[in-house]
């Protein structure tokens, strides 16, 4: 399995089979078999089949559902945690705070909070006052999910819960790279399911590499949401244009914290540190840029230095650890180059810098560079990894064009002790959230806030009242207010009608009373043209 400059080659020599490893101690996890086309498409088959029942479920059924769902992830809780640990090689804290909590708060949001998105909600009918108008929530069918390494928990279980919740059935894809923890967690989806006398067919699961995410996005699915990379999302989406299926794209990230020179820099640096370090940076909404004003710069980086070099590395299987190992070879290998570079052209490493424990697995030591700069790949490239970047800024202007100076835009943070100036300048930031005085990741756990981002980082919204319903047909219908049936008769054209109608317009879009009093009187006259 082992190649000889350590990197670990997953994919089995037929394509047929992925070869699973515990990224922290490279031992052998077992084997997951690859699904094909035609796998894929039965699946899709079987999704659609239990959806029918599922959409004229009411809410109360559902919400029974995402309770079960939080009875069985407390009660194999521990299990699960051992699970992820094992796959992604992450401390048993992230797996029980990034992962099992942010997706028990989201079964708690929605169970609270579902029913009042979903169910039909009344609007303004405008000038057809003689009409009702509502939107109604209706479910898209069978959503697709295709998803990331870096929370295998977390990523399966947060497209799941409001897909079903909508009333749809769900086929994930998850990364090859933790293909071996999936069937377990979709487990518990399914346990659910049936505890509750629903069908676990509504959840199913096909495990491969890229081919089978194209074969999901080919067979037939009626939404899909992506969470990946760049590269890997514009291949989706030409995929789903073909096929013509709305998406949500949830893409990469480069995300700035500013540090002003009145923060409070323990706060700040203490939120930067989770923000670099938590799962080993591997975090969409890693703080991957840290702008500091001038003033306080030294001090700040004195103190992340100290507390980053405190950092305690290694396999989360033999006792309590700060950071774990990497994920994927791969990626190691982009936070090497991407950190040597930045170390060729002059930044300082205050801690780390390299990787380590090579001999035992893909560990890349929690790195500090200060005195990075705009113009270095690192400060426009996604890191993903444990790595915090410090950058010198004169003062808020400049802060904000840096941060805003890269192609993506998905989380931010500000740190000031004057909360208007805060204020001002989270509002300048290209970014789908912002939190002020806090790392941009905690927005997750406020699940009335939407989650997501603009530019290269994507588009469409998980989370929140949006996101809920971007697994659904929003339905525009028109609705009769008084029980009274006539004709409204728009044909034959008759002499006159069109100054009466150019006289309602007048009415009601004129300005002032002057211009509608005329419009009446125009009205009044009603002048005639001949029929031809
Ligand atoms: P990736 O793009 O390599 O893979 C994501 C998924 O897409 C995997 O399941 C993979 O098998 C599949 N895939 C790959 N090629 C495909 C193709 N041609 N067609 C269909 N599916 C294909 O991403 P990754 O390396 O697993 O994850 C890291 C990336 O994910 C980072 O860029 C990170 O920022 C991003 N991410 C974003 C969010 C968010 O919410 N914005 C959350 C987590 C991760």
């Amino acid at each position: 399995m082992s190649t000889a400059d350590n990197v670990v080659d997953i994919r089995a020599a037929d394509g047929r089979t992925i070869r699973c490893f515990d990224p922290a101690g490279r031992e052998p996890l077992g084997t997951v078999a690859v699904d094909g086309p035609e796998a894929v498409r039965a699946a899709i088959a079987r999704a659609r089949a239990a959806q029918i029942g599922w959409a004229e479920t009411d809410f109360a059924k559902r919400r029974a559902v995402l309770r079960r769902m939080i009875d069985h992830l407390l009660q194999h809780g521990p299990e699960l945690v051992d699970i992820v640990v094992r796959d992604a090689g992450k401390t048993r804290e992230n797996a029980l705070v990034g992962e099992i909590w942010p997706v028990l708060e989201k079964l708690r949001w929605t169970i609270a909070k579902g029913e009042k998105w979903l169910r039909p909600e009344p609007v303004s009918s405008g000038v057809l006052v003689h009409k009702r108008a509502r939107l109604e929530f209706h479910p898209l069918g069978v959503i697709g999910a295709i998803i990331p390494w870096n929370y295998p928990l977390q990523n399966i279980l947060n497209p799941l819960v409001p897909a079903l919740m909508a009333g749809n059935a769900i086929v994930i894809k998850p990364s090859e790279w933790v293909a071996w923890s999936a069937a377990r967690v979709v487990e518990i989806a399914k346990s659910a399911l049936v505890a509750e006398g629903q069908s676990p067919e509504l959840v199913q699961l096909v495990q491969g590499y890229g081919e089978t995410g194209q074969a999901l996005i080919e067979g037939g699915i009626d939404g899909l949401v992506f969470i990946g990379s760049v590269a890997n999302g514009q291949r989706v989406l030409t995929a789903a244009a073909r096929a013509l299926i709305p998406t949500v794209l949830e893409l990469g990230g480069k995300d700035p914290l500013i540090v002003c020179d009145d923060a409070h820099l323990e706060q700040a640096a203490h939120a930067a540190m989770a923000g670099c370090f938590i799962n080993a940076g591997q975090n969409c909404v890693a703080c991957e840029r840290i702008l500091v004003f001038d003033q306080v710069y030294d001090q700040f980086a004195e103190l992340v230095g100290g507390l980053a070099r405190g950092l305690v590395q290694g396999d989360p299987k033999q006792g309590v650890v700060d950071v774990g190992a990497m994920v994927t070879p791969l990626q190691l290998g982009i936070v090497e180059r991407l950190v040597q570079d930045a170390v060729a052209k002059g930044a300082r490493v205050l801690a780390g810098g390299s990787r380590v424990m090579s001999e035992h697995g893909d560990f890349f030591a929690p790195t500090v560079l200060a005195d990075v700069t705009p113009e270095m790949d690192i400060m426009r490239q996604e890191t993903f990894g444990p790595v915090m970047l410090l950058c010198r800024v004169r003062d808020e202007h400049e802060a904000v064009a840096i941060a805003n100076g890269t192609e993506f835009a998905l989380g931010s943070a500000v740190f000031s002790k004057d909360h208007a100036r805060a204020r001002r300048i989270a509002s300048r930031l290209h970014a789908g959230m912002t939190a002020i005085n806090d790392f941009g990741g905690v927005t997750y756990m406020a699940q009335d806030l939407t989650f997501g981002g603009v530019k290269a980082s994507g588009f469409g919204r998980m989370n929140g009242r949006d996101g809920l319903r971007s697994f659904c047909n929003v339905k525009a219908v028109l609705d009769d207010r008084l029980p009274l049936h006539f004709p409204s008769k728009v044909f034959p054209n008759k002499p006159g009608d069109f100054d009466r109608m150019l006289g309602v317009v007048r009415l009601i879009y004129g300005r002032g009373i002057k211009q509608r009093v005329s419009a009446v009187l125009e009205l009044l006259r009603g002048r005639k043209e001949p029929r031809s």
